[in-house]
């Protein structure tokens, strides 16, 4: 059986790479962390000892890396040194303008792309539930299917890679958008006097309800933990990304540019590392108040 590689073993690469593994694939790996592969190596995966070491082994490649300019390196290196590389799947959020630039990078070295994104946060990524946008030639598709399937749900969107990306963008800007408005309305609810535990049931059982109110703020804020996994350098980015697809588009995006103000000024405060669901932080500094559930309210007094 030949072996299937995966590079970029984070909050998400890790689980998707664990699931890889054990639908049955022979892994092998790469991370810049070193730590990073060796949880993967107790897991049963190979270490490559490097990107080109990698891909003289793997006919099938797996990124999963934090932004599209080390996207684009890591492909040029792939690139530069193809190996028995076939085909590279791209599960992280680059956008579709580096997309379609690392598939040409890619092209001349005779690689084809799959772009396939991925939506469901690390415990989509740790059960194999997340939703996976999938844009590519086939019959490198087909190739790819099954593996794509031990992560979750796989939605064929096009054949051309950039255009899952732009799926990719379209989910995430609602998402954030839901999480914000969310945030907003939570803190007013709390300087109002509700209680926040009863907020979201409310909104859960009525037309107010999103992901955030359904899974973010109740697993992530009210019990004060804020460790969604997805840090705010990287859903600014995916913001930053939506935004200017929309424009290249000419395509009004007034509420996502409120949203980017939003995710902008919690990475400011917090930090670029601080956890997504952070953004209802400033919202409750400005309100002096804070929006905390029964659990978290007890463990406090
Ligand atoms: P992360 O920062 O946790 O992981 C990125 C990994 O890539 C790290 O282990 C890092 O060491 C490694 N890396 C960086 N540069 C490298 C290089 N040149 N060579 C090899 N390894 C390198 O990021 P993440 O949260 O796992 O996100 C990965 C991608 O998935 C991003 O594009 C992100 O936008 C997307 N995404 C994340 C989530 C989420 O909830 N975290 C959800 C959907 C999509």
């Amino acid at each position: 059986m030949s072996e299937t590689g995966f590079v970029g073993l984070g909050n998400m690469g890790r689980p998707m790479a664990a699931n890889i593994l054990r639908g049955g694939a022979k892994l092998v790996v790469n991370d810049r962390d070193p730590a990073a592969v060796a949880a993967l190596v107790e897991e049963g995966a190979a270490d490559a000892g490097g990107l080109a070491a990698l891909c003289g082994r793997a006919e099938t490649v797996f990124l999963s890396l934090p932004t599209p300019d080390v996207v684009l390196a890591v492909g040029r290196e792939i690139a530069a040194t193809p190996g028995v590389v076939k085909r590279v799947v791209d599960l992280s959020t680059t956008g579709p303008k580096v997309e379609m630039d690392l598939a040409a990078v890619l092209a001349e070295a005779g690689i084809a792309l799959i772009d396939s994104p991925v939506s469901g946060g690390v415990a989509g990524a740790r059960k194999g539930s997340l939703a996976l946008m999938v844009a590519g030639p086939m019959p490198h598709f087909d190739a790819v299917e099954p593996m794509l399937q031990t992560l979750g749900k796989v939605i064929r969107v096009a054949d051309e890679p950039g255009k899952a990306q732009v799926m990719k963008l379209i989910n995430n800007i609602c998402s954030a958008a839901s999480l914000a408005i969310t945030s907003e309305a939570m803190v007013m609810g709390a300087k109002a006097g509700l209680d926040a535990d009863v907020m979201i049931e409310v909104l859960n059982a009525s037309s107010g309800r999103t992901s955030a109110s359904a899974d973010k703020i109740p697993r992530f804020v009210l019990p004060r933990g804020f460790d969604f996994g997805f840090a705010i350098a990287l859903s600014l980015k995916d913001i930053r990304l939506c935004l200017e697809e929309a424009e290249r588009l000419g395509v009004q995006m007034l509420v996502g540019n409120a949203v980017r103000m939003l995710f902008s000024i919690t990475q400011a405060d917090l930090g670029p590392d601080a956890d997504m669901t952070e953004i209802i932080r400033p919202i409750e500094n400005w309100a002096g108040t804070e929006v905390r559930g029964g659990g978290a309210r007890d463990a406090a007094a």
